[in-house]
């Protein structure tokens, strides 16, 4: 059976929990929030099907890794702008539903969870679309995919690198018709976490908090990293838009002090991937082709096999595409340059966390006056900022 002695051990996958037959597991909260398995010994049958599914302790077969490498973009602004970068989930997911697939995602709830959901209806998208920087629940998704392509279903899942190893691991035998999509992923605080930064800035503001986004894209932005909080307050809705570190949970998660232990040196962030196709933001486009501007949204784009060779012929014509060379974009550190490096000052941070409320946690490691160098240099005049990058390296 499962046991989990030391954080670093689950990436909170939740395989395990839908594989036990005798429902013998539990997820219950860790240190920063974030969900574990504990198993019940009174039902436990000792079959280790947990073990054999969790992709901590396994990786799944893969016979071949054919890697190539695009920078893209749906050629349509409205689409980019509902999405984190280059839109490429969306027009990969409403193509797949318009061929018959039905799409798995992350989307928030009306109470703000974030759970594994699905759709198999292209206008019902929009609340997949976009990073959300929070773990999302996959209790019991794993075993609803596996019943739709049981029933002949055509299944798409869009998720993090572990959630799809962890997938592959419980469904152990390859289906034609699932598509799988990953990203870059360096890490994700707790749903938990999230909660308490909404609760904080409910008391603190006198408002209700209704809607989140992350990753808000603005005209001429001058962040990749600006939030829209949706709220009540007087009885009439309104929202902010804002940097991120005028929001305790999207500067939290900047900061990587809150992630998830295994998102450090994560096992999964490397070149190795178990998808079809890989997506990520283009940090650096600039670097490479300065007619896009990656405010505007441009995303990488990495095919892992040749279903998503197939794919990637069938939507180009939607995309604004340019191939890259894997091997130099690997040599300049932009694509898996390594897992998330723990922070020095993470331990004091958990201990923080134990001990002082939540609302001294927030002013002492994210009060705004921390923020003075970044709110000075995301003011400046757009060519003064690219100067001082160029100088310092400031993001
Ligand atoms: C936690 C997290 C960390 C990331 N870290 C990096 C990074 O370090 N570097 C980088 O280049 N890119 C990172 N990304 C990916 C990036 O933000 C974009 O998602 C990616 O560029 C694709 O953009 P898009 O416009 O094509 O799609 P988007 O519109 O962003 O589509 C997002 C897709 O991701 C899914 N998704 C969103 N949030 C979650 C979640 N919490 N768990 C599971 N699935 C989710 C959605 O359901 C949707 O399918 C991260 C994303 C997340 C969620
Ligand atoms: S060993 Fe089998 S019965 Fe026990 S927790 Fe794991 S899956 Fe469940
Ligand atoms: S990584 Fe997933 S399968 Fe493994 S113990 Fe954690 S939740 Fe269970
Ligand atoms: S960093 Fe790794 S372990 Fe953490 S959520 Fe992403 S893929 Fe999973």
């Amino acid at each position: 059976m499962i046991t989990i002695n030391n954080e670093k051990q689950c990436c909170g996958c939740a395989a395990c929990f839908d594989i036990c037959p005798k429902h013998s597991i539990e997820m219950k909260e860790g240190t920063l929030g974030h969900l574990f398995p504990v198993v019940d010994s009174s039902t436990c049958i000792n079959c280790k099907l947990c073990e054999k599914t969790c992709p901590m302790l396994k990786t799944p077969d893969r016979n071949s890794w054919l890697q190539a490498v695009y920078a893209a973009r749906n050629n349509d602004f409205e689409i980019r702008k509902k999405s984190s970068s280059g839109g490429l989930f969306f027009t990969i997911a409403s193509f797949l539903i318009k061929n018959g697939y039905i799409v798995f995602g992350a989307a928030f709830d009306d109470n703000l969870l974030l759970k594994t959901t699905y759709t198999d209806k292209s206008e019902s998208l929009d609340p997949f679309c976009k990073s959300k920087y929070v773990q999302s629940s996959t209790m019991g998704v794993f075993k609803r995919i596996r019943e739709f392509l049981n029933s002949g279903k055509k299944v798409m899942y869009c998720g993090t690198p572990c959630q799809i190893s962890a997938l592959k691991l419980f469904l152990n035998k390859d289906y034609r018709d699932l598509f799988l999509v990953d990203f870059f992923c360096h890490g994700v605080p707790s749903q938990l976490y999230f909660n308490q930064c909404k609760s904080l800035v409910e008391k603190k503001k006198n408002i209700r908090i209704t809607g989140y986004e992350f990753r808000t894209k603005i005209k001429n932005g001058v962040t990749p990293h600006y939030f829209t909080r949706r709220f009540v307050k007087n009885g009439r809705s309104k929202s902010k838009i804002g940097f991120y570190y005028n929001s305790p949970c999207y500067a939290a998660f900047q900061s990587y002090v809150n992630l998830r232990e295994s998102c450090y040196g994560c096992l999964y962030s490397g070149e190795k991937r178990f998808s079809d196709l890989t997506i990520g933001d283009f940090h650096n486009i600039e670097k490479y082709d300065k007619s896009i501007n990656r405010f505007d949204g441009i995303s990488t784009l990495i095919v892992n096999s040749s279903k998503g060779n197939d794919l990637l012929q069938n939507i180009s014509g939607d995309l604004c595409l340019k191939q890259m060379d894997l091997q130099q974009l690997i040599y300049n550190g932009e694509l898996f340059s390594g897992g998330t490096i723990r922070p020095k000052e993470r331990d004091e941070f958990i201990a923080d966390y134990k001990h002082l409320s939540f609302e001294e946690l927030n002013i002492k490691w994210f009060s705004k006056k921390k923020y003075l160098l970044q709110a000075v240099y995301y003011h400046l005049p757009r060519i003064v900022r690219r100067m001082v990058k160029h100088i310092g390296g400031a993001k």
